[in-house]
Order: C-alpha cells, then structure tokens, then sequence
C-alpha cells in the first residue's frame, strides 16, 4: 500500500514567480510517473475521504460563516462529495481498464486498444455558492484519471477557501496536489500558465475568460457555468408535492444554486392553485418570519444583496419581497406580470426569487425557452409523457429533471454540465474520469507476413483498391 504523504501548508495568495514555481514541480512529480498507478490513485482517493470526514465540522463552520448554510443543506450538498468519492473508489479499476476496439478485415492480423491516460497537471477554479463541493467533487475525477492538481478555489467564500486549502495541504503532497488562494489577479495569473486542462465552474462571462486564456496553450477546458434554468408546470400535476419540490429548488442556498429554477412557466389554468401552494410550502419550511428561520441561509455579498433587490422592482411581489441589508437578507419572494424584457428576465437570477408567466398552450413556453440561450437544467411538471416528450424533444438544456428539481445533479451515474452558454464538457463519476484522462487509441500490428497490396509499385492494383473501398 502505498503511503499518502503529509504535505507542508501552503502559502496564501502566492506570487506569480511562486505559482511558476508550484507548476514546475507538479510536473516534475508527473512526469515521475506516479500518479498512473492503481493503487497509487485509490490511496489518494481514500486519502481525500478521510480528510473530509476528519475536516467535516471545520468545513461547516465555514459554510455557517460564508453562507448561513444550514447544516443539513451543507451535508447534503457539500460533505455530500462523500457519496462521488464512494463511487470514483468502487469504479476505478475498470475506468482505468483499456477498451479492446475490433479490427476491420484488411488490417488483420491487427488489435485495437482505447487506453485511458492521465492529462497531466490540471487546473481547477471554483465559485462561492457550493464552495466546499464545487472544488473536491472535480478534484475526484482529477485523482481517479491519475493527473496532478492545483485548485484556485473563490475568494468571494473566504473562510471555506481557507479550509479547502488546509484539507489539501494536509492530505496531499503539494507537489501532487495544491491550493492557490486568492481573487481576480492570483486567478489570472495561474491562467497564464500552461495545464494540461482546466476545469472551470462559474459564470459564463468569466468561462469566456478562461476559455481565451486556455486558448493561448491550447489547453483543454470543461467549463461548468450558469444560466436561466426555466421551470414548465403542466396543468397534470400533483399540486403540493410539486409546490414543494419547486419551493425547495429555489430557496437551497437562498436562491444560489447553479440550477435552481430561475423562472416558472405554468399553465393558466393550474397557476392560482400552485402559488397558493407554494406560498404554504414557503410557510411550512421556513415560517411565517423565514428571516427568523434557521434553515435559511443569506446572500453571499452586499453586490449580490444590491443586484438581487434591484430585481423587486422587475414585477408585482405576490409573495415574500422584504429584505434586509444588513444581514444581506431577502425574503422567498415570488413575482407576478413581469416584462420579458425586465432584468430579472434577462439575467441569471441566482437568489430566491422566483418570476412567474403564465402560458394558455405549451409551444408558447417551449417558444420562450427556445429563444433564451441553453440552460444548465430544465424542470418539466407533468404526469403527461405526451407533454413531457413534447419539451424534451424541442427543447436542449445540459440537462433535465421530470417531476423534481436539483435532484437529477446527485447520482453519479448521471453526467452533469451544460450545453452551449451554460458549459462545455460534463463530470460526475465516470463522466469525471472521462473529462480528466485522454483515451488514446493504439493499434498493434505484428510481423506475421507483409501483404504487399498497399506498397508501390501501384500497378496493377487500383481494382483491389476500388473493392476495398466499396
Ligand atoms: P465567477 O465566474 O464570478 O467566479 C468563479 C471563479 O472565477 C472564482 O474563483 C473567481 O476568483 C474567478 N474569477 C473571477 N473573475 C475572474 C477573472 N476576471 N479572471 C479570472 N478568474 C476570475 O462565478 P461565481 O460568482 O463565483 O459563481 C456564480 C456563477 O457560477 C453563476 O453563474 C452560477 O450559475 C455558476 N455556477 C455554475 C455551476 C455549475 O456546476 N455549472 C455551479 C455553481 C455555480
């Protein structure tokens, strides 16, 4: 078994002559070959669980203190990682197993192989809203496919940035893996340096950003971004249970979830129904004060706070619309008759609250969607396969969850990104390993005989040729 090694802190906010330095001594420890091994990957992977579990009440204090993240919320999408470590650990050895490829007949004797290999030293940026999961659950992929890391994790989150960058030094050599901390400058100075790929979540404008800068090496990027997540709400429904799982969607996280439903289309006729609903979910979970509540947490910065209030005046407020500066509090809120054209329509939203259109025939709400960019998720409500169908197939999001929201990001076994202005690439368990390692094709002849049908002189065999070719 091989020994994991108790690695020295690091130094915050590093210099860019010191992150030059960093970068050559993860590749000095890549090139030594040892990532690649088996066992070498599941002790580092195993290594990281502890260290999740051993680091878990330092990780949520800094949660409480960044976010107001309720406990169960942090355990469930934070220390959940657990669950993605769990699943990379049972499924390394066969991820790693080369694909044997069948060989056409005029290459026999031949074999094919698709053999996995790691990329190299890797980049991985994270945002503030699930800082914790956001920078370990790539991290696992990283490990599995058998690369170096460096994490840059956000300085909007500071105290859960601290923590990352502890569990990391003390996990992991730094030479192996490490954390650069710091905001805009330190993140733009480790851009300028070469990786072998860069993993990126955040926003789309700064995933333009890191997409020019991964352009300069030609480096590989997967970019995990943003966007409106529209929420359709067919008249077959479920009332409550709907109201409940859209009302939870929406308010983890106060509203600061990538693909949290940013806007609700719901038929005409289910709608005074489903908001009478949603306004007693809204009661049951958080009371009639949720500013009082302690399962409510707060908006991460007074910009956000300021950008969020702005949106109040967007539409009429049907539920929720106080909020409070101090404690960057704003209520669950719901709008009513708001303008396509109002900010709150035109932006990611990203806090907790929540427009709502109504529309008389479905294609109008497929038309809607269909004219905003591809979002990162699409929630469908309906017990009609014929309407779900009907907005699956007209519709392209990175993905979708029928009958619920946020809960499609959880199993492993379900590739998580976006498509078009909402990402590049996807991860979660193999789809992790997958986005981490190069499958490299190889072919392997051997010296049995030497069919002379393809060398010159060509004489003579163009009509072989033209058989081949069909
Ligand atoms: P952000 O894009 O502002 O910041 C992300 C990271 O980029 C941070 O580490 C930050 O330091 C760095 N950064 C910021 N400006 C930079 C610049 N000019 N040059 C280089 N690096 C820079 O995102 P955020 O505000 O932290 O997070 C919110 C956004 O992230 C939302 O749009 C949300 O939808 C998206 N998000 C996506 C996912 C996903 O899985 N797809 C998950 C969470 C959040």
């Amino acid at each position: 078994m091989i020994q994991v090694p108790i690695a020295q802190p690091i130094a915050a906010s590093p210099s860019p002559l010191a992150i030059g330095e960093l970068m050559q001594r993860q590749r000095r420890f890549f090139e030594s070959g040892q990532t690649r091994a088996y066992e070498f990957r599941l002790a580092q992977l195993q290594a990281l669980k502890q260290a999740v579990k051993a680091h878990q009440s330092e990780v949520l204090a800094a949660l409480k203190a960044d976010l107001n993240k309720p406990e169960l919320e942090a355990y469930l999408t934070e220390i959940g990682v657990i669950k993605e470590i769990d699943y990379a650990i049972k499924h390394l050895k066969a991820w790693m197993r080369p694909r044997s490829a069948a060989m056409p007949l005029e290459q026999q004797p031949a074999k094919g192989r698709i053999m996995p290999e790691p990329l190299g030293v890797v980049l991985i940026i994270g945002p503030w809203n699930y800082p914790f999961q956001l920078m370990l659950s790539p991290l696992v992929g990283a490990i599995a496919a058998g690369n170096c890391a460096l994490l840059k994790p956000s300085e909007i989150a500071p105290q859960t940035s601290r923590v990352v960058a502890r569990l990391i030094a003390h996990t992991f050599d730094p030479d192996y893996i490490t954390t650069v901390e710091g905001g805009v400058e330190v993140s733009q100075a480790v851009l300028a340096e070469r990786f072998d790929h860069i993993f990126f979540t955040g926003g789309t404008a700064i995933g333009k950003i890191v997409m020019a800068a991964a352009a300069q090496h030609l480096t590989s990027v997967t970019l995990e971004l943003g966007g409106k997540s529209p929420c359709i709400v067919d008249r077959e429904i479920q009332v409550e249970y709907t109201a409940r799982r859209i009302v939870w969607g929406k308010l983890i996280n106060a509203g600061q979830t990538c693909i949290a439903p940013d806007y609700l289309l719901v038929d005409r006729e289910i709608k005074p129904a489903l908001l009478a609903a949603m306004q007693a979910a809204v009661r049951e979970f958080y009371g009639d004060d949720p500013s009082q509540s302690p399962d409510y947490a707060r908006i991460v910065s007074d910009k956000h706070w300021q950008r969020l209030s702005q949106y109040l005046q967007d539409g009429q407020v049907l539920i929720g619309g106080e909020t409070d500066a101090t404690s960057r509090y704003i209520a669950p809120t719901i709008l009513d008759q708001v303008s396509l054209d109002a900010p709150v329509m035109q932006e990611e939203i990203f806090g907790p609250i929540l427009p709502v259109i109504a529309y008389d025939r479905l294609e109008e709400a497929i038309r809607l969607v269909r004219s905003k960019s591809k979002p990162l998720a699409l929630y469908i409500f309906s017990r009609n396969k014929e309407v779900q169908t009907q907005i699956l197939q007209q519709t392209s999001s990175g993905g979708v969850c029928i009958n619920d929201t946020i809960m499609h990001i959880a199993p492993s076994a379900l590739p998580f990104g976006g498509v078009g202005e909402s990402g590049i690439g996807s991860y979660h368990g193999k789809a992790s390993f997958d986005t981490f390692s190069h499958y490299k094709s190889v072919m392997v002849k051997n010296f049995w005989f030497d069919l002379k049908w393809r060398y010159a002189p060509y004489v003579g065999k163009l009509e072989l040729f033209k058989r081949l070719v069909g």
